[in-house]
């Protein structure tokens, strides 16, 4: 529908979405509150005066609803409505600058208009490769104010909710972004509601039949469930009015994101997902009587309904560190059909609906540290590690925004919080850094148990340290936590680092024996013979004896040699002691693209949208008409194309195709005598690295008729091969079969 509106009527419609914004705002509002969002408001009308939204509309009907979010929705103060007026005014308007907001609206204003212009620049730039590196950027924003990024995700639900009119491929883009950071974001702020929205929306734009499938079926079930909670409250209503609480009893719809989500992950159809709505039962208390209200009307939902015992959360005694405080119990409802019924108080339902603001509102008088703080503070640490690469770090970040937690405690009684799935490893950096870099050991409720033991809610940890323990690269497979992984991470380079200090004195002793000088050309030609990248990796696998005597012997000897150059492909690199880890700087060289688990080689294309480059962790998508396009596995569009066509996701991997096996088959012949299998077979067992996979010896009387098949990584290994073969007494014939 094309936008008509006279000058006239859209300055009436501005001023009565202002109003509006100012009538739903969640904190009161002082004197001063009320100008400085008035000042911000002009401001941001007269920025925008030129500019229109993609519908036609005047663009300030987007900052005046982003704010509306920020007031309402999240629940933040003046500062942050101001800010929210203002937030593309720097961006978009050539007539006020840094500066001019600054002086007109103080530091705190222009700080967090700051950091939104800077998240905005990111999300424009065009080169989508470096888009972790995007999100990183705005991650550290956290570190300077969180409502900065509480702002940002406002912004993006306006966006999100408005975006019809936006050219397609935008919209996938934009959604998917949304899904793979800014609903994970939302969560991990406890803002419940914003997160189903943004879920839902994403689910919308990149999945627009299943949306409208489920949306469409939710609606036609909803007289059923109305009923269904009407049946439900029958059996407990004259119990709670007796004990004069004061309540209500409300349902809770599942979300079309996570009923989508339900479905997929444990392949049932839309009637087979059996919770799609919960019983909510929302109390008002004084703060004193908040958990002795929830147990009694835990008692008396229970007097009617049998709880099952294992799905029993108690939210309450322990909140969850976003703040998100509940009684969930599943009981056998009505017609024979678990239902899950969520007991909070009215504040309790506040906090889990706006997250963050609502959690300060009620803060005071609590002595809990706030666990947002707590994680927050967390979050710092992680931040302020400057080692750790843009994708590492997002990708880590991410884990640890979903992730659900356990409640483990120390030998003293202390609770510390981890995700599920946390090991020993997790809990002594948890407690302190030095203990976790020298956890040798650990006792689980007192019994010893291994460093990579899955911890439950609920056990108590003691960690054995020793001075001489030092972190490995295994520990990175074993922990959950951001914290931990970046702690080892930085403790594995010092301890490279080390190593490759004393390599360093190795190999100029070594040099000095051999009579070679120790000079950068030499280490040159070192690092080239031994293919590696960097000096350091060259005195790391000196340090640590991947590199052998003789190894380098066949070097000196080389140099000498006019031939050096023809044979310094043939000599195998020894890598053993060289840690495994697929982020390691040190890890092999990667040039070679393979699909499958047979590690096939195959013709596939790199997607535009992600840019992989070699070494880069990557999967295969089979497209309609441009064969398999390769992306990054951290790929925003990954979460789409993952979760709509699984089945057209190809595992690949880059490898160093020096280190690469073909499968060969030779055909051997000749005179058969005693004990020559044992021969054939001795060759190619002594030759090293050659695999057989297949041997077949069929001859009759004094002929002898075998084939083999081996795998071998070059051709020169192959030639050298069939050399030593054709060296067997008896042997008349080896030939390589095409197969
Ligand atoms: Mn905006």
């Amino acid at each position: 529908m094309a936008y008509t509106a006279t000058i006239e009527e859209e300055n009436k419609e501005i001023a009565r979405r202002y109003k509006d914004l100012l009538s739903v705002t969640y904190q009161t509002l002082s004197k001063e509150d009320k100008e400085l969002i008035r000042k911000a408001f002009e401001v941001a009308v007269d920025a925008h005066k030129e500019q229109r939204r993609k519908t036609g509309e005047p663009y300030i009907y987007h900052p005046i609803a982003v704010a509306n979010i920020v007031a309402n929705e999240i629940g933040l103060g003046a500062v942050s409505i101001a800010s929210a007026l203002l937030h593309d005014v720097v961006e978009d308007s050539d007539d006020y600058t840094f500066e001019d907001i600054e002086r007109l609206f103080g530091e705190t204003v222009a700080r967090i208009v700051n950091g939104l212009t800077k998240i905005s620049r990111l999300s424009k730039d065009q080169e989508v490769s470096i888009q972790a590196e995007n999100f990183r950027k705005m991650l550290l924003t956290l570190n300077d104010d969180v409502r900065v990024i509480l702002i940002k995700i406002a912004d993006r639900l306006h966006n999100m909710q408005t975006m019809d009119a936006m050219p397609q491929h935008k919209q996938l883009k934009i959604s998917s972004e949304t899904l793979y950071i800014y609903a994970p974001l939302a969560h991990r702020l406890g803002l419940y509601n914003i997160k189903t929205e943004l879920e839902d929306l994403g689910l919308k734009y990149t999945e627009p039949e299943v949306y409208t499938d489920i949306l469409t079926k939710i609606k036609e079930s909803k007289e059923q469930q109305i009923k269904y909670i009407e049946e439900f409250s029958n059996y407990i209503k004259n119990t709670l009015n007796k004990e004069k609480l004061d309540y209500e009893i409300k349902g809770r719809s599942k979300s079309i994101y996570s009923i989508r989500k339900k479905m997929l992950n444990q392949a049932v159809t839309f009637e087979e997902v059996y919770d799609k709505f919960a019983i909510r039962i929302i109390y008002k208390s004084e703060l004193s009587q908040e958990k002795f209200n929830a147990w009694k009307i835990y008692s008396i939902v229970t007097d009617s309904f049998n709880p099952n015992p294992k799905r029993l959360r108690d939210w309450i005694s322990q909140p969850k560190s976003t703040g998100y405080e509940s009684l969930h119990i599943t009981v056998m409802g009505p017609k024979g059909r678990w239902v899950e019924v969520q007991i909070r108080s009215q504040r309790m339902d506040e906090i889990a609906e706006k997250g963050y603001a609502a959690h300060f509102k009620y803060k005071y008088g609590r002595e809990k540290e706030s666990g947002l703080e707590s994680w927050l503070n967390k979050l710092k640490e992680t931040l302020e590690n400057p080692d750790i690469n843009a994708v590492d770090f997002v990708e880590q970040f991410k884990l640890n925004l979903y992730a659900k937690e356990i409640y483990i405690f120390t030998p003293q009684g202390e609770i510390k919080s981890l995700p599920k799935g946390a090991t020993p490893i997790d809990f002594a950096f948890a407690v302190h850094t030095d203990i976790g870099l020298t956890c040798r050991g650990a006792k689980v409720n007192g019994k010893l148990v291994s460093l990579n033991h899955t911890l439950n809610s609920g056990d108590q940890v003691e960690i054995i340290t020793s001075k001489n323990q030092k972190p490995k690269v295994s520990w990175l497979d074993h922990v959950q936590t951001a914290r931990a992984k970046s702690k080892i991470k930085t403790a594995l380079k010092e301890n490279q680092k080390i190593v490759a200090d004393e390599g360093k004195e190795v190999l100029s002793r070594k040099l000095r024996h051999l009579k070679v000088p120790f000079n950068e050309k030499t280490i040159n030609q070192l690092v080239n013979h031994f293919k590696l990248k960097t000096s350091h990796d060259l005195f790391y696998r000196f340090g640590n004896g991947a590199i052998d005597n003789q190894q380098l012997k066949n070097f000196v000897s080389q140099r000498s040699n006019a031939i050096y150059n023809f044979f310094r492909n043939t000599i195998k690199r020894s890598s053993k002691n060289i840690p495994e880890n697929k982020n390691n700087e040190l890890t092999d060289k990667f040039d070679l693209l393979v699909f499958g688990k047979e590690e096939e080689k195959l013709d596939y294309k790199l997607a535009q949208c992600c840019n992989p480059i070699p070494g880069d962790k990557v999967f295969g998508f089979i497209t309609v008409s441009e064969g398999i396009k390769v992306h990054k596995q951290n790929c925003p569009n990954a979460i789409s194309m993952q979760s709509q066509y699984a089945y057209r996701i190809m595992i690949a991997k880059w490898i160093d195709s020096s280190q690469r096996e073909h499968k060969v088959t030779l055909k051997l012949t000749g005179i058969d005598h005693m004990g020559m299998v044992n021969d054939v077979t001795k060759v190619i067992s002594t030759s090293m690295h050659v695999n057989i996979y297949n041997l077949n010896i069929k001859g009759g009387q004094d002929v002898f008729d075998g084939q083999i098949t081996v795998g071998i990584k070059n051709n020169l290994q192959l030639k050298k091969l069939i050399e030593k073969l054709k060296k067997i007494d008896g042997i008349d014939k080896v030939t390589r079969l095409n197969n």
